[in-house]
């Protein structure tokens, strides 16, 4: 597999590359140089197989002969321990529930399939340090998924006060080779700190650095193999007419759709669903890209106001030349998100606001003959004190959360100077 720099096209890097360095010169992103794409049979056929049968034969379409079919097949199956099943809400909407991983959040799908990539392809001794920004679920999943690993150094960094506090014991609990920062300021700060780093180079030899963010490509590759697992689930005349609606914050998510559809999975369009950080929404409405500063919302992991993997998709339209105004949008504040809330659970369907987003975006756009899927990207447990307030019920704990509830936070404290990060990467 190939891929080019979007900053300059010159550079160009093996799949292996890519997922060692996360991002190329001028904290450039990698792009596929090669959109591979299926035929409608072979389509028809994939979508009969296991779901890690399909995903190898997906992933092997990217990344070619760099990782032998078998070998790729084994590290999935380590990787996609969990379903993604869909769930019924109504006759016409329906969930793919992608929260059933140890973490409980879709990033449990990308980070596992990452540490087992970045295992495959480093030397046996060769030290790496994980840097990444986390608006909440990332870190999580990030940090069980290298929990253990030899030679591998994680370090996180989040938005003190700013990710719930369950999310918080997630991944600021287990020590060894994962260290976690609270840092004074929001995601994007964080996100800033580690571009700052990317760009250091003596930093970046010294300690091996690697991102584990959704810049990495492995998580994205990732991230596309359930998007055909959920259409695998439909009934044949629900495929014809989907949408699939997608809540948003750094868009890896939504890339990775969106290269499920260029792969040929037949989607008749995505909406891109965003809280109050809206950057995105307006700028499919009046094409200017003016971010705001980022405000803390309900759905706090979408809290990003200048979305790292914006150029991904850009790029994927103007390659298949796509229509970006064929891209459905909408952005829902804290006040509709609670509403959506109730609404979902008068239905019968237990939501929490990122997933209720995607929802009340998907009801408000779909049109007759469509049938419409939207991403439950969290378990609802993951935002306990929200939903339990919002819904006026208790939740229980599922085990993954309740076991790490009473242990005590290890995560340092830091401003936002990259001058401290810095010495506290070189430290040791
Ligand atoms: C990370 C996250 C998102 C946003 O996903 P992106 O790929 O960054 O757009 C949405 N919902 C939840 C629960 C998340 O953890």
């Amino acid at each position: 597999m190939k891929l080019y720099n979007l900053k300059d096209h010159n550079e160009q890097v093996s799949f292996a590359q890519a997922v060692k360095q996360g991002l190329g010169k001028q904290q450039g992103l990698f792009f596929p140089l090669e959109l591979p794409e299926f035929e409608l049979t072979e389509i028809d056929d994939m979508l009969e197989m296991d779901f890690v049968t399909r995903s190898s034969k997906i992933l092997s379409a990217f990344i070619g002969d760099e990782i032998p079919p078998h070998q790729l097949n084994e590290r999935l199956k380590t990787a996609f321990t969990f379903p993604a099943p869909v769930v019924d809400v109504t006759d016409d909407i329906a969930a793919l529930e992608l929260f059933h991983g140890p973490t409980l959040a879709f990033k449990d799908f990308g980070g596992r399939f990452m540490a087992q990539m970045l295992s495959y392809v480093s030397g046996a001794d060769e030290q790496i340090t994980i840097l990444t920004a986390t608006s909440g679920d990332t870190g999580a999943a990030v940090a069980h998924a290298f929990y253990g690993m030899e030679n591998v150094r994680v370090v996180i960094l989040y938005p003190q006060g700013k990710i719930s506090p369950l999310q918080e014991k997630l991944f600021c609990t287990l020590g060894g080779n994962i260290e976690t920062i609270a840092i004074d300021g929001d995601f994007d700060v964080c996100q800033s700190l580690v571009k700052q780093a990317f760009d250091d180079e003596e930093l970046k030899k010294a300690i091996g650095l690697n991102s584990a963010n959704s810049i990495n490509i492995s998580r994205l590759l990732a991230q596309i193999c359930y998007y055909f697992e959920a259409v695998a689930q439909l009934p044949q005349e629900k495929r014809n007419q989907l949408v699939i609606s997608v809540p948003s914050g750094n868009f890896g998510d939504l890339t990775a759709g969106l290269l499920a559809k260029s792969l040929g999975l037949p989607v008749k369009r995505f909406i891109a669903a965003t809280n109050a950080n809206d950057t995105v929404p307006r700028f499919l409405a009046d094409g200017q890209w003016t971010p705001n500063a980022t405000v803390a919302t309900l759905s706090n992991a979408m809290d990003v106001s200048q979305p790292n993997n914006w150029p991904r998709v850009e790029e994927l339209f103007r390659r298949k030349t796509w229509r970006l105004g064929d891209l459905g949008y909408g952005a829902v504040n804290d006040e509709t998100t609670k509403a959506a809330m109730r609404e979902l659970a008068d239905l019968g369907y237990l939501s929490e606001p990122h997933a209720a987003i995607a929802w009340r975006l998907l009801r408000d756009g779909l049109q007759d003959g469509e049938f419409g899927l939207f991403l439950g990207t969290a378990h609802p447990a993951k935002f306990k004190e929200s939903v339990e307030t919002i819904l006026e019920r208790t939740l229980p704990l599922p085990d993954a959360l309740a076991e790490r509830a009473d242990l005590p936070l290890l995560s340092h404290s830091m401003k936002a100077e990259f001058a401290e990060l810095r010495a506290f990467l070189l430290k040791k």
